[in-house]
């Protein structure tokens, strides 16, 4: 946070918590004010997703009627208008569909360095989007990956996340 440090400089010697923006070279405001951010999503109805990946497994909701596998689980089907859907367990490994690389990071995201983000196909077919863990230059479009579940650095929860397969 350079800019924040400018910014607190710039109050005492100038009188506004202005800084120069590196590469643009213009005049910038620096808003010291910190914003904390908190919301409520409700999951009540995806329950058991939650439930199983705090015991390292992976589910998520079948349409009965149509078979359409969703992930993250829906409690509805789009296709077939109902609500009854199945919970099924995902198999693990798949192939490596894309990466990319996020150096700018949205605010919920600033405290990590750039991460990846990639898309694995698993083998039955699902694609779950999820960070990617390891060097990106290792891995290419193709590779055998598998899904995770560990506890995340820095908030602590559980979440899944996509690993190479070794060899
Ligand atoms: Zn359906």
């Amino acid at each position: 946070m350079e800019y924040r440090k400018a910014g607190e400089k710039n109050i005492k010697e100038y009188g506004f918590p202005v800084t120069i923006d590196e590469k643009l070279g213009t005049l910038q405001w620096v808003d010291l004010r910190e914003l904390t951010l908190s919301y409520l999503i409700c999951i009540e109805n995806i329950a058991p997703f939650f439930e199983n990946m705090r015991e390292g497994k992976l589910v998520t909701t079948r349409c009965p009627e149509c078979g359409e596998i969703f992930f993250p689980p829906q409690k509805d089907c789009p296709n077939c208008m109902i609500s009854e859907m199945e919970w099924i367990e995902l198999g693990r490994e798949g192939t490596l569909e894309t990466l990319t690389v996020v150096f700018v990071r949205p605010p919920t995201f600033a405290r990590y360095d750039p991460y990846v983000v990639a898309i694995v196909r698993l083998d039955d077919g699902v694609k779950i989007t999820a960070w990617l863990r390891g060097d990106p230059e290792k891995v290419k479009i193709g590779d055998r990956v598998r899904i995770e579940i560990k506890r995340r650095e820095k908030e602590g929860h559980y979440m899944y996340e996509i690993v190479p397969v070794e060899g």
